[in-house]
């Protein structure tokens, strides 16, 4: 019987993993991961970025675990020799219209603590030689990262720690018992006293497993990656992102330098009807059976439709892809930008059409569910994980607690 098994694997699972085991170092504790390795999906397909915190509305759960977790993962970074660089980022306003975002966001930074410097042009300019814009703001503290290595580096924690690590394993049932759960998987049944759901792309199914409701249901939405030819490298030098538009969760097509030198042009954001589908043409019946009855789907459709369109016209034309980049870096060709890997993000979308803006930890009967962690949750996953070590029963009371 262990204390507590971990569903998932990924950044958010081993995270807490690690944490739990910080703090609790005889609890016996699991992590189950179906793939064959960890931080497969949403852990292995973003852009890198250990962001500041800046954009999330003051007093929520991201602005907060997203600042400390700036911190946090850069010293976690240093402790464990994963290789980072604080480069810094820019956003920049490409037209007179979006200075009075600009402006909001430099105000939200204020309000976050998160250092911010308000640039012209020419003092844009010379960070950022071939960009193009009307004012910038500079954010000193973001930084990039490889986060597959970062969860190396907690792998390697957990089994320092004498936790057990089970990949290969996917979890298809969990059954509520006087002890706890037991959990079937595709490997055999394990017991455990308290259930921890960081199934990503799957935490909703995961919940519902274990008897809970997280009154929102997962919606994949893919972001799709071009990378600039090496020889064209040279026209950004580290992070450029767009003024965002504040309707929407995404923060808008940018460039990111990544930590093996390539500079990456993405992620767009388009509906995939495959929760794991990392392909145009992915496609599961299942899912898409889900998504089209869902009623929030059809809410958020009519809501976005405009939107959507045109991100998905921006997904099948490159000339489009490379118009939105142009506006950050006018020099960018269609040549320059060679198709790299996909991402897909789990967003939670509630039957009211809205998105889930929030990172939402819905608790149950001796579990816990992450049911929302979109963009930051890699940054702020340190964060998250020692916020769920927080509400989760110490390993000696769970036992006494079952036995009453
Ligand atoms: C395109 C893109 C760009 C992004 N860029 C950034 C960024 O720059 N910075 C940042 O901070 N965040 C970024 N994010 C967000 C960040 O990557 C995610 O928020 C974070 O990785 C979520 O981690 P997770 O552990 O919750 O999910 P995941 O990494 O998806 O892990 C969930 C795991 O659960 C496993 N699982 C699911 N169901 C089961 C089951 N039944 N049994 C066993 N295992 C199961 C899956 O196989 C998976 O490995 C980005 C995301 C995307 C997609």
């Amino acid at each position: 019987m262990f204390d507590f098994a971990i569903i998932g694997g990924g950044i958010v699972g081993l995270a807490t993993g690690a944490a739990l085991g910080r703090r609790y170092p005889y609890a016996r504790i699991l992590l189950i991961e179906k793939e064959a390795g960890f931080g497969q999906h949403q852990t292995g397909h973003n852009s890198g970025v250990i962001h500041s915190g800046l954009y999330y509305q003051p007093g929520s759960l991201k602005a907060e675990l997203a600042q400390a977790g700036n911190e946090s993962m850069r010293t976690f970074c240093y402790e464990y020799g994963v290789p980072f660089d604080v480069c810094g980022k820019l956003i920049v306003a490409s037209k007179p219209e979006q200075i009075p975002q600009l402006n909001a966001l430099f105000e939200r930074a204020l309000q976050n603590n998160v250092p911010a410097v308000r640039l012209r042009p020419e003092e844009a300019k010379e960070i950022e030689p071939h960009v193009s814009c009307v004012a910038a703001i500079r954010v000193p503290t973001t930084a990039i990262v490889d986060y597959r290595q970062v969860c190396h580096a907690l792998v390697h924690e957990i089994q320092q720690q004498g936790g057990e690590l089970k990949v290969g394993t996917e979890v298809l049932q969990t059954v509520s018992t006087r002890l706890g759960y037991l959990i079937e998987t595709s490997w055999g049944s394990l017991e455990a006293r308290f259930l921890i759901n960081c199934a990503g792309l799957h935490s909703d199914r995961v919940a519902k497993l274990g008897g809970v409701d997280p009154n929102a249901m997962i919606v994949p939405f893919r972001g799709e990656y071009f990378e600039l030819k090496p020889e064209r490298r040279h026209l950004v030098r580290h992070l450029i992102y767009p003024v965002p538009d504040p309707e929407l969760p995404f923060l808008g097509v940018h460039f990111t330098r990544m930590m093996d030198g390539g500079i990456h042009a993405g992620p767009n954001a388009v509906l995939a009807w495959k929760r794991e589908g990392y392909e145009k043409t992915d496609f599961s019946w299942r899912d898409f059976a889900e998504i089209v009855t869902y009623p929030g789907f059809w809410k958020l459709s009519s809501r976005y439709f405009r939107v959507g369109y045109q991100e998905m016209f921006r997904s099948w034309s490159k000339a489009s892809f490379t118009r939105s980049l142009q506006t950050l870096v006018p020099e960018i060709e269609a040549d320059d930008l060679i198709p790299a890997a996909n991402g897909v993000r789990a967003q939670a979308l509630r039957r009211d059409g809205s998105m889930v803006d929030d990172f939402l930890l819905v608790e149950g009967k001796n579990s816990l569910h992450v049911c929302n962690a979109p963009s930051p949750a890699a940054t702020a996953s340190l964060e998250i994980a020692r916020k769920i070590v927080g509400k989760v029963p110490r390993p000696g009371r769970l036992s006494l607690v079952k036995m009453a």
